[in-house]
C-alpha cells in the first residue's frame, strides 16, 4: 500500500485543477492523481467548447468567473515547465446572451448582479444590438448582454498544462482505475485500484466528473449527477458575418468563431440520461440549423463539417456543482463535480476553493459553502436563473 496526503480521483481539468493548486498552497503535500484513462477518450474535458464567461445569476458562479478566468489566459505562462509554455490558444472574443420579452427581465436580473460585482457587462437594446451585429436577425429579441473580457480556450490545451506542470511539481500521476473506497463510519481511508494496489490517504477528493456518483456511491453518498449526452458541430459558411462573440440565446442555442467556421450546437435538456456517446447525425440538419438560420440568415448556406458527442455532468437537483466536503460525516471526503456543462470555465477557482479547504481547513478567496453537498441532503436547490 502506498501513503498519500490527498488523492485526487478523475484527471479531468477539474481533478488537475484541484491538484495543481494543492501543490502552490502546500509544496510538500504528498498528492497523487488516479486517472483510468489517460488518453482520456470519453473525459468531458477534450469535448468542451471551451467557453468561459461571467454571465451567470449566483453570485458564486460569478465570483468562480470573475477569479477563475483570467487563470486561463495565464496559463501559457504560469503552467510552464523548463520555460516550454503550455498551450491554451485563449480568444478574448467576448460572449453575447441574447433573450426575448420573456426573459429580459432576468437577464436585467443577471445584469445587475454582475455589474455589482464588477464584471464589465454592457446592455444591449435591439438598436445597439443591430447596430452592432448587423447580420443578426432580431426578430423576437429584445435586448443582450455583452461581456468583452469573456472568451474561450482550447480545452485540451489547459488540461495538458495542468497535468504536465502538476507532475513537475512532484504530483503523482496513477493510470488506474478506483474500483472500491476503504472507509468506515466517520473516513475515507484509502482507494482500492483495478490493478490491485491500494492507495491510502488522508483526504480524498471525488473529481470524477460524470462518473461522479459511481464514485460517491462507493462510500453511500447520494449525488444527483448523471450523465447528459450533448453534440458539438463544427460548421462553416461560405456567407460573409462580422466578428462574433460566442453568442448564446434562451433556447439553448450556443456557437463561437473556430478557424474558418464556428463550433457550438443547440442543447436538448430532455436528452435521455445515460453513458451514451452515440452521434446523431441529423441533429444539426433537424434542430441546430434551423435555429441557426433564423437567427443569421447567412448560415442558411452553412454547412455541418463534424460533429461529436460528449456528457455533461449534470447535478439534475439545480444544474450546479457541488463542491466541499462531506461535512458532519466524512469529513476527509471531497466532492467537486456537478458542473452542468460549465467546469472548464470553472476548474481553476473551484480546483483553488478545494485546494483551500484541504490546506487550510476553510475557503479564503471564495466562500463557496452554498455550493456544498448540505443542500443536497436538505433537497434544498440553489438553481441558477442565468441562461444555461
Ligand atoms: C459538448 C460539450 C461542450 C462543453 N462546453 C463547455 C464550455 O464551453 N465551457 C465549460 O466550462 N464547460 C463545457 N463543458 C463542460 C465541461 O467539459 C465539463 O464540465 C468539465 O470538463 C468537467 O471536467 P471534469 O474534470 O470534472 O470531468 P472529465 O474531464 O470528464 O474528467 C473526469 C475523469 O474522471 C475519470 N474517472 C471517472 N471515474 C473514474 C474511476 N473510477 N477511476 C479513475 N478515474 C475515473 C474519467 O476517466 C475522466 O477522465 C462542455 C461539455 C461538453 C460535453
Amino acid at each position: 500500500m502506498t501513503r498519500h496526503d490527498v488523492a485526487i480521483v478523475g484527471g479531468g481539468v477539474v481533478g488537475l485543477s484541484v491538484a495543481y493548486f494543492v501543490k502552490r498552497l502546500a509544496p510538500s503535500a504528498d498528492v497523487a492523481v488516479v486517472e483510468r484513462d489517460p488518453t482520456y477518450e470519453f473525459a468531458s474535458t477534450l469535448r468542451a467548447s471551451g467557453g468561459a464567461r461571467r454571465q451567470f445569476s449566483c453570485p458564486e458562479n460569478i465570483a468562480m468567473s470573475s477569479s477563475g478566468i483570467p487563470f486561463i489566459p495565464g496559463a501559457d505562462e504560469e503552467l510552464a515547465v523548463d520555460g516550454e509554455p503550455a498551450h491554451v490558444e485563449w480568444r478574448a472574443g467576448g460572449y453575447l446572451f441574447i433573450v426575448g420579452a420573456e426573459a429580459v427581465e432576468t437577464l436585467r436580473a443577471n445584469h445587475a448582479a454582475q455589474r455589482g460585482q464588477g464584471v464589465r457587462a454592457d446592455w444591449l437594446d435591439a438598436d445597439a444590438l443591430r447596430a452592432r451585429f448587423p447580420s443578426m436577425n432580431l426578430d423576437g429579441i429584445v435586448a443582450g448582454v455583452h461581456t468583452p473580457d469573456d472568451g474561450w480556450c482550447d480545452p485540451n490545451g489547459l488540461l495538458q498544462g495542468l497535468r504536465r506542470k502538476a507532475r513537475a511539481l512532484g504530483v503523482r500521476y496513477v493510470a488506474d482505475r478506483v474500483v472500491a473506497i476503504e472507509h468506515d463510519r466517520l473516513r475515507v481511508r484509502a482507494l482500492r485500484l483495478a490493478s490491485g494496489e491500494s492507495l491510502a490517504a488522508d483526504c480524498i477528493v471525488n473529481a470524477a466528473g460524470a462518473w461522479a456518483k459511481e464514485l460517491s456511491s462507493m462510500v453511500g453518498m447520494r449525488l444527483p449527477i448523471e450523465p447528459l449526452r450533448r453534440f458539438e458541430h463544427y460548421f462553416e459558411t461560405p456567407n460573409a458575418i462580422e466578428p462574433l462573440p460566442y453568442v448564446k440565446d434562451t433556447a439553448r442555442l450556443a456557437f463561437r468563431p473556430e478557424g474558418r467556421g464556428y463550433s457550438g450546437g443547440l442543447v436538448d435538456s430532455n436528452e435521455p440520461r445515460g453513458y451514451d456517446f452515440g452521434v446523431d447525425h441529423d441533429y444539426f440538419e433537424r434542430v441546430v440549423w434551423p435555429a441557426l438560420a433564423h437567427r443569421f440568415p447567412a448560415f442558411e448556406a452553412c454547412r455541418c463539417r463534424r460533429t461529436w458527442s460528449g456528457l455533461y455532468e449534470q447535478n439534475e437537483l439545480d444544474g450546479n456543482p457541488v463542491i466541499g466536503r462531506w461535512a458532519g460525516r466524512m469529513e476527509n471526503f471531497f466532492v467537486v463535480a456537478g458542473f452542468s456543462g460549465h467546469g472548464m470555465m470553472h476548474a481553476p477557482a473551484a480546483g483553488r476553493a478545494i485546494a483551500e479547504l484541504i490546506v487550510n481547513g476553510r475557503y479564503d478567496t471564495l466562500d463557496l459553502t452554498r455550493l456544498g453537498y448540505r443542500r443536497i441532503e436538505q433537497n434544498a436547490p440553489y438553481p441558477e436563473r442565468g441562461i444555461l
